[in-house]
């Protein structure tokens, strides 16, 4: 299922972390809203990608 949440495209300079919404726009500084589904990382977990390539590398 698509998901409809965005994140505000202007996070990195207008806020300490990515802002989050359901709206074409961010609530907070008025920035356009994109969708989070293809942000070339996971807010929540920065290290995700890297942490898990190098898990497959080690079970291999
Ligand atoms: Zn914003």
């Amino acid at each position: 299922m698509k998901s409809d949440i965005r994140v505000c495209s202007a996070w990195d300079a207008e806020h300490d972390g990515p802002v989050y919404t359901l709206s074409d726009s961010c609530p907070e500084c008025g920035a356009d809203a994109v969708n989070s589904a293809p942000a070339p990382f996971d807010p929540t977990d920065p290290h995700g990608e890297y942490r898990r390539s190098l898990k497959r590398r080690n079970r291999t």
